[in-house]
């Protein structure tokens, strides 16, 4: 019988896989080679390959995919949820879910480090850190953080850098929430770090404090004036934080004004879904004297080559990929996407908008109050803004259960206490029905609302006055807007990104459509498991599946991103070491070549880095390894190691890299950031591994979303097992390893995109997947390395799945570097290659199993063109400074130069080798200067009368 065959309209790899089978035999030529299965064995060592295809199945067609997507989905229930504890029901705006969250020129975008490419989502990212500062009254904001809980832990990380003296306590309000109280722990115990948790008022004893952190309105809803402790943490030289909810803000005095050093917290009821624990944005704020030890990424603004204002990533040295252990955080990927839809809840609201619904949200908390009071319940807060701590010793569980009876969710704070949280969706109906769940039957029109706020704390300066926030009210202005902004930059929809280590490969559409329905999007985290068994049988079969590709045992999903992955593989490597009575195993072997996150990562497990040398061919020295395993041996934690290379390449010794690390007692993290040229031939956890991150976001085809979402799930062998992240709401904070992310399962709402694609993918076509990426790399080696040299190779001449451009030797004879190469190919309509990592000066393209021969050929054109412009330097035909590659990126107003003098015509500078202009993608920007922007920081919107002139 022959097996049965899929018609090609419902075969799913067939339309991820970008070249067709017919594209795959003249690309396999080129390379010369005669079949796929030839070139994997040149490429991946016989040693490491895998016998025994994946087990996971054949793969469905998307129609299936959705339909059965849709029973998982219907096994989530969605009550309404009032639990609050930082996260709320929000209203997003139907015109920003369509034309921004369901919107591939804003999803598909990469990390703004481009910033010619990148104007627009650097623009609505300045409105972000614009409406930040503006709201906690401090002077600067990023560009978005993890979540709360890893803001209020990095905030703390901050003061500890900060403080003058050696000091080594910190002062934890009891009030803050009970997650990110757990995450605060997590992250000092490592570091040596003792938390002195207490009430502010009766417990705070600032002497010998690098720094306290306070919640406002705090977890129970009460609203404290915290000018006093404040006051007294930063007298006896701490730095003062406060964790605030950013709508309360635009009714309360705000923590600058209180004082403050550093606020965090999350812009989550911005219009962001609460997702079932995420993603959105947290955000940092701070004074200006401390911009320079603020984590995550930070938009200023600068001018290009033309004096135009121009927007850019200011201050990166400050960064994990420069400044390594020494970094302010590990933090690399972050919010970016869900910060951006906050920003535009903003925009669309503006100030007067968002202070309505904080001041109808008020309201509707004092008429639930009133009532409550009516029924002679007792509340704990005194004042609120839309949180209420209600006393009900000895009917807790019957008021909670009359409440889920109703479909309604409650948080219970303890035995004796139920807490409720209101927000902009809840209406008069929903608070009825909790009245009638504490033994009342009210109606909502029988009450007059009254003022809880706090006379003292009731907020009089102005915020949001810049014109963006007031001119975009009306539907047709904001999706203009949007749009205007996404026509500024160049995401996946219009070209290839061709990041080596990033992998932009396609998110398909029907990847992405679950993820707005309201069963995956409306969940609170610490909802009832019965009301979320559709996530929970998502969250086992995707962490089998994890299991199935990468040969290890178990997996935890909360990591926020590949550093939180690594970080919360570092710890249970730590504590697996402390368990066996080997806790002063600090020692962290890295190679040179790492990202720039491993050596953070590491540090911030309290580790001690020692890194190993590559040789020559970018492999890690293995001698170097062995000496300084064997000098460690007492001591030695871990190695971290990413395979494939940093550098695009196999190594053939990896078995013998994890067993001297082995030998001599320490772990193997494998960084797997390039799994994408493993899945389904090669299993880290089968040639010796014992722990890898996976980023979602770069093999497993969750869109980058412009620098975030991601998620970092990690992936261990059995003897780890016990060490995975726990979290107070699954384990009561029993667990050895406390949690690395607010929610239990981190960003559970994009889980169904991985899930989604490896689900239609299947067993076969993830494995086609790995092989045509690495033919697609290999092809554009091939093809290109008569023009530019491929750096590194393996013995038999391949790449893996991406690989290395070395123009380095242009820079000597024609002072041309790869950032001019880079710049140049916008003019083509390309997004740049990564740029000098993990060389200095050097082009790491990775084209991804998703690009047709088409763009391929396309990208392979523009570096010969490229290469074509270099050799008229070469020869002296004209200077690099006289050049279109330095004067690159061109925009319409070299188009338009009435003074145009150069020595190349504005045809040569704007349609380069025949570019359509049809089809042109305009650079809105020239180069941007970025000596100018770190030299003068502005990272918000600028003045009002600026856009005047
Ligand atoms: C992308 C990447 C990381 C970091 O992942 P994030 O999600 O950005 O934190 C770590 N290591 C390597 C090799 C990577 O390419």
């Amino acid at each position: 019988m022959t097996p049965e065959r899929k018609p090609r309209s419902t075969d799913f790899s067939r339309r991820h896989i970008g070249p067709t089978p017919a594209d795959i035999e003249q690309m396999l030529q080129a390379v010369g080679v005669s079949s796929l299965e030839e070139l994997i064995q040149q490429t991946v060592p016989a040693s490491i390959r895998e016998a025994e295809p994946l087990n996971i199945g054949p793969g469905l067609s998307e129609t299936e995919m959705l339909a059965r997507m849709r029973a998982i989905a219907s096994k989530n229930q969605v009550f309404t949820s009032l639990i609050g504890q930082g996260y709320y029901g929000t209203i997003l705006p139907p015109v920003i879910q369509r034309n921004l969250l369901e919107n591939p020129a804003w999803y598909t975008a990469y990390t703004p480090y481009q910033p010619e490419i990148s104007q627009g989502r650097l623009e609505a990212l300045l409105n972000f850190q614009t409406m930040v500062a503006d709201l906690t009254g401090l002077d600067i904001a990023n560009a978005s953080l993890l979540d709360e809980a890893t803001a209020a832990a990095e905030a703390m990380a901050v003061a500890q850098r900060s403080c003058k003296a050696p000091r080594t306590a910190f002062f934890v309000d009891r009030n803050v929430h009970p997650q990110t109280l757990a995450v605060l722990q997590t992250r000092a115990e490592p570091l040596g770090w003792q938390l002195v948790v207490g009430d502010p008022e009766t417990d705070l004893n600032p002497e010998g404090l690098f720094g306290a952190i306070f919640q406002y309105p705090d977890t129970l809803g009460q609203i404290r004036d915290l000018r006093g402790p404040i006051e007294r943490v930063k007298a006896a030289g701490g730095l003062a934080v406060v964790a605030a909810d950013l709508l309360a803000l635009t009714l309360l005095t705000p923590p600058g004004e209180l004082g403050a050093d550093i606020a965090v917290g999350s812009a989550q009821r911005f219009g962001v879904p609460m997702g079932y624990g995420g993603p959105h944005a947290g955000y940092m704020a701070i004074r200006d004297a401390l911009k320079r030890a603020l984590p995550g990424r930070l938009v200023g603004v600068s001018i290009d080559s033309r004096g135009n204002r121009a927007y850019r990533l200011t201050l990166q040295t400050r960064e994990q990929h420069i400044r390594r252990e020494k970094a302010t955080s590990n933090i690399c990927t972050a919010q970016v996407l869900l910060a951006v839809i906050a920003s535009m809840y903003a925009v669309y609201h503006g100030p007067e908008g968002l202070r309505e619904i904080a001041q109808s949200v008020h309201d509707k908390t004092a008429v639930l109050a009133a009532g409550l009071k009516r029924l002679g319940f007792e509340r704990v807060n005194a004042h609120f803004f839309d949180t209420l701590t209600i006393r009900a010793e000895g009917r807790v569980e019957e008021i909670l259960a009359e409440a889920r009876r109703r479909r309604i969710n409650l948080r219970k704070v303890d035995e004796a206490h139920i807490g409720i949280a209101l927000d902009e969706t809840t209406t008069p109906e929903v608070i009825e029905a909790v009245w009638q769940a504490f033994g009342g039957d009210f109606r909502y029109q029988d009450f007059v609302p009254e003022n809880h706020l706090p006379a003292a704390l009731q907020r009089t300066s102005p915020y949001l006055t810049h014109p963006v926030f007031n001119r975009y009210h009306s539907e047709t202005e904001l999706m203009r807007y949007m749009r205007r902004l996404a026509d500024r930059d160049l995401a996946l929809d219009r070209a290839m990104i061709p990041l080596g280590s990033c992998t932009m490969k396609l998110n398909a559409a029907a990847e992405m459509i679950p993820i707005s329905w309201p069963e995956f999007a409306n969940l609170h985290p610490f909802a009832p498991a019965e009301q979320a068994q559709g996530y929970h049988e998502l969250f086992e079969t995707l962490s089998r599946w994890l299991c199935e590709i990468t040969g290890y045992d178990a997996v935890s999903l909360q990591p926020n991103s590949g550093a939180q992955g690594e970080y919360a593989g570092l710890l249970a490597i730590r504590a697996y070491h402390r368990s066996r009575g080997e806790g002063h195993r600090n020692v962290c072997l890295i190679p040179s070549s790492a990202h720039g996150t491993n050596p953070a990562s590491a540090h911030m497990a309290g580790m001690e880095v020692v890194v190993v040398a590559c040789d020559a061919q970018g492999y890690v020295d293995l001698n170097d390894l062995e000496a300084k395993a064997k000098q460690h041996a007492d001591r030695l934690a871990a190695v971290m190691v990413t395979y494939p290379s940093t550098h695009g390449v196999f190594e053939e010794k990896i078995r013998e890299l994890c067993e001297i690390v082995h030998r001599y007692g320490g772990q193997v993290y494998l960084d797997g950031a390039n799994l994408n040229a493993q899945v389904g031939l090669a299993k880290p956890g089968h040639y010796g591994a014992d722990v890898s991150h996976l980023n979602l976001h770069k093999t497993f085809a969750i869109p980058h979303g412009g620098g975030g979402p991601g998620m970092g799930p990690i992936a261990v062998k059995a003897h780890l097992a016990p060490f995975l992240p726990g979290h107070p709401v699954l384990d009561g904070g029993t667990a050895p390893v406390g949690p690395v992310a607010a929610a239990p399962y981190g960003s559970a709402s994009i889980l169904p995109i991985s899930f989604a694609y490896i689900w239609m993918m299947g067993s076969e076509g993830l494995k086609r997947a790995t092989e045509v990426a690495i033919l697609n790399a290999n092809y554009i080696a091939s093809r290109l390395e008569p023009y530019f040299p491929v750096l590194y190779k393996n013995e038999k001449g391949r790449v893996a799945h991406e690989c290395i451009l070395d123009p380095r030797a242009f820079k000597a004879r024609c002072d041309i570097t790869a950032e001019d190469i880079a710049k140049r190919l916008i003019d083509f309509g390309f997004h740049a290659p990564t740029m000098s990592f993990p060389v200095a000066g050097t082009l790491m393209v990775e084209p991804t199993e998703s690009e047709s021969k088409h763009e391929l050929d396309r990208f392979i054109n523009a570096m010969i063109a490229i290469r074509q412009e270099i050799a008229q330097i070469e020869r002296g035909e004209l200077t690099a400074e006289e050049s279109p590659l330095r004067h690159a990126p061109h925009t319409v107003l070299d188009l338009a130069d009435e003074n145009w003098n150069r020595k190349y015509t504005r045809a040569q500078g704007c349609f380069p080798a025949g570019q359509s202009a049809m089809d042109k993608y305009w650079s809105p920007v020239n180069r941007v200067d970025n000596v100018y922007g770190d030299r003068n920081i502005v990272c918000s919107c600028p003045p009002v009368e600026e856009y005047a002139s």
